[in-house]
């Protein structure tokens, strides 16, 4: 019994260890004798309260029916036999447990029993060789012996849930191919030794670098494949992220690395390849990235290429914006345009609006690129630069009595207010320029207003404090709770250009349009309606009582001494008469 490769206990009726082998005292971690209290012994194995009730629970019911078949059937075979089942079943049946030892250790055992006349014995049977094989089973199965990076397998597995994934949410996820150039010839001068010391080498690096949530794979040979899951959802914002990454493991991989005593370096050559739009399989994700690496093969290695080559195209024509971009703002190309803003037929102000004199495209609409801005962050500059010009333009209007109390919308991105120096650049602006904040309107949207509501409000309210004005632009658009709607200091709330559009022919739009005048009323919020192209648009408005508005109907966006001849000589639409005199404007 002493030498039996089981743990063997036996308790009697008051709950008292009488027996015990070694076996036993090596799983329950501990050196000398135990404990002779059963119950004193249960808690030292699950000190975690909840843990310990369930168990013991669990363990104690099964042995009461094991007592109660011992009792009804006074059966008078041997233990082994009923162990294997015999005609006494009076077993405790198997539980898996996880005793944790006198030693600190914990250890996975298979707990069952044998109720017997003068008490109960329990066999404790050790897991641990068992999982430990189970699981080197799994790795050997799933990870790449020479790297123990995910194998192809592990790889195909997490693809196949990144794809469904994918597709169900509607977002882009990418693989990155990476391949060593010229790896057969590395091999072939250096031995097969040297090359698994580089593979070895390269995964130990991947594996540092490696952000978590991502899984890069050894995919066979030379080739490792990184799957990215969430690239958002346009397909090139999505391409430019891939790239990125792309060109981050590419830079990473053909650093020098030392081998065997000498510092050897290799590049790689990367085929990407997006998925998402459309249901795909495994293989098809993969076979793409694998074309799309011999393309990149084929141009001279060290280089990366898509698999999509409309996607190639569109994000070569981003690169090229986007240093267009910068240059262009440093150069100048970028100005200032005012659409005016009418309120009971006069130009009570208006809007800044961005626009890029282009040296080859002539006018590139702020679609096409403020887009791109915010993505690259460039906006943080470009905005910066627009606030400036917004105050400079204001403190000239001060100087001019007819000018002087018209009020500047300025568009803000969200990159740009989530900026923790935001307040104080603006502030600089103004200051920079002498011009009054209560000229100053910025022009929030939705959505940048959510993420931090507490900071966002604090935002606000430090510039509030100057005098700055805060428009919500594209309201109806977005998702507003009326809960923080009401909390946000706000002083006008802008009816998006699509629901006057249609606001004469929908009557959804025109129930929109007059709920959002009742909510800016209720809020005691100013409201503005923009993209106001007829006359008849101007009435309706008019009739639901919203009686300012910006739009084609008065004039586009146009330069200052434009917008500055409207406002003296412009006749206001649906105002009956001419503007009105300048001496009317205070
Ligand atoms: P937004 O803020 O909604 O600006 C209004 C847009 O509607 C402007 O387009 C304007 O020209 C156009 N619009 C004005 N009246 C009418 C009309 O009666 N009918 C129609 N169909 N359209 C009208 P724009 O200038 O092309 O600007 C587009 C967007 O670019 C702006 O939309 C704004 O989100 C962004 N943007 C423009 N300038 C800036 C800027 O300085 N900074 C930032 N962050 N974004 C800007
Ligand atoms: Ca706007
Ligand atoms: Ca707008």
């Amino acid at each position: 019994m002493q030498r039996l490769p089981v743990g063997l206990v036996m308790e009697d009726h008051q709950g008292r260890f009488v027996y015990w082998n070694e076996e036993f005292l090596r799983l329950a971690g501990q050196s000398g004798s135990p404990e002779h209290c059963a119950a004193q012994w249960w808690r030292r194995m699950y000190p975690d309260m909840a843990e310990h009730e369930r168990v013991v629970q669990r363990w104690q019911s099964a042995q009461s029916k094991a007592r109660a078949v011992l009792k009804s059937e006074k059966s008078l075979s041997s233990p082994v036999d009923a162990q294997l089942g015999g005609p006494g079943g009076y077993t405790i049946e198997v539980q898996e447990m996880q005793l944790l030892g006198m030693d600190g250790l914990r250890r996975p055992v298979l707990v069952s029993g044998v109720m017997q006349e003068d008490g109960c014995l329990m066999v404790l049977q050790d897991q641990s060789l068992r999982q430990a094989a189970e699981q080197e089973v799994k790795r050997l199965a799933f990870y790449d012996a020479l790297t123990d990076l995910p194998n192809r397998r592990l790889m195909a597995d997490r693809l196949q849930q990144a794809l469904e994934t994918c597709l169900r949410r509607q977002h882009f996820g990418g693989v990155v191919l990476l391949d060593i150039d010229n790896f057969k010839a590395f091999n072939e001068d250096f031995g097969l030794e040297l090359g698994d010391l580089l593979l070895v080498g390269m995964s130990q690096r991947i594996k540092a670098q490696l952000p978590a949530g991502a899984t890069m794979a050894r995919q066979g040979g030379d080739d490792f494949v990184l799957l990215l899951e969430d690239l958002g959802e346009d397909p090139v914002a999505a391409a430019t992220r891939l790239e990125h990454e792309a060109n981050v493991w590419m830079k990473l991989l053909s650093e020098p690395m030392e081998i065997a005593g000498a510092l050897r370096q290799i590049t790689v050559s990367v085929g990407l390849s997006l998925f998402g739009g459309q249901p795909m399989k495994v293989e098809e994700v993969l076979r793409r990235a694998e074309m799309a690496m011999y393309q990149a093969k084929s141009q001279g290695r060290n280089t990366h290429c898509f698999f999509d080559p409309q996607l190639q195209s569109a994000l070569q024509e981003r690169r090229t914006l986007e240093q267009d971009m910068r240059a262009g703002l440093k150069a100048g190309q970028f100005e200032l345009f005012y659409q005016p803003q009418v309120e009971m037929g006069r130009v009570i102000g208006a809007e800044a609006l961005l626009r890029w004199k282009h040296p080859v495209r002539s006018y590139v609409p702020p679609a096409q690129f403020i887009p791109l801005a915010e993505e690259t962050g460039f906006i943080l500059q470009l905005g910066e630069w627009v606030l400036e010009a917004a105050c400079r333009q204001l403190a000239r209007w001060a100087q001019h009595p007819r000018y002087a109390q018209l009020v500047l919308s300025v568009n803000v991105s969200p990159g740009q207010f989530l900026q923790p120096n935001f307040v104080d650049q603006v502030l600089r602006a103004l200051a920079e320029h002498g011009a009054d904040a209560s000229r100053l309107k910025l022009e929030l949207t939705e959505g940048m207003l959510v993420t931090d509501v507490d900071s966002t409000i604090a935002k606000m309210a430090r510039l509030k404090s100057y005098g700055i004005g805060f428009s919500l632009d594209d309201f109806g658009t977005g998702y507003s709770s009326l809960a923080y709607l009401k909390r946000l200091p706000l002083d006008q709330l802008k009816i998006d250009r699509s629901f006057v559009r249609d606001v004469l022919t929908d009557p959804n739009d025109a129930a929109i349009a007059r709920t959002i005048v009742a909510l800016a009323k209720s809020l005691g919020l100013h409201v503005i309606a923009e993209g106001v192209e007829t006359l008849a648009q101007c009435r309706f408005l008019e009739g639901i009582r919203c009686h300012a508005w910006q739009g084609y109907l008065m004039s586009p966006a146009v330069p200052p001494q434009e917008l500055e001849r409207l406002v003296t000589h412009g006749v206001v639409p649906g105002a009956g008469a001419p503007a009105l005199s300048p001496s009317s404007m205070r």
